[in-house]
């Protein structure tokens, strides 16, 4: 179950889901990760990553009204899972 990282209920709701394009600045920018006809990974793609690779970007809200994001980056052969806070 998904709690909040921030108050830590567990009651959170997923408000939207988008894509974030490689960074074509990153030298060794790998073409998966760029996006054809505006979506990457079958989603929409909503910027860039900054990294070398796209990743993929939840968000969430919880009933004491935080919002957060879990964001699925590719890296070196891992996948990070990456925790936001965003500014409520
Ligand atoms: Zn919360």
């Amino acid at each position: 179950m998904l709690h909040c990282p921030i108050c830590n209920f567990e009651n959170t709701h997923l408000q939207s889901a988008y894509a974030l394009e490689a960074d074509s600045r990153q030298r060794k920018s790998d073409s998966e990760g760029f996006s054809e006809h505006g979506e990457l990974y079958g989603i929409p793609s909503g910027g860039i990553s900054g990294w070398r690779r796209g990743a993929v970007v939840l968000e969430f809200n919880c009933e004491n009204s935080h919002r957060f994001s879990l964001r699925f980056q590719q890296h070196k052969g891992a996948t990070f899972v990456i925790v936001e806070e965003a500014a409520s």
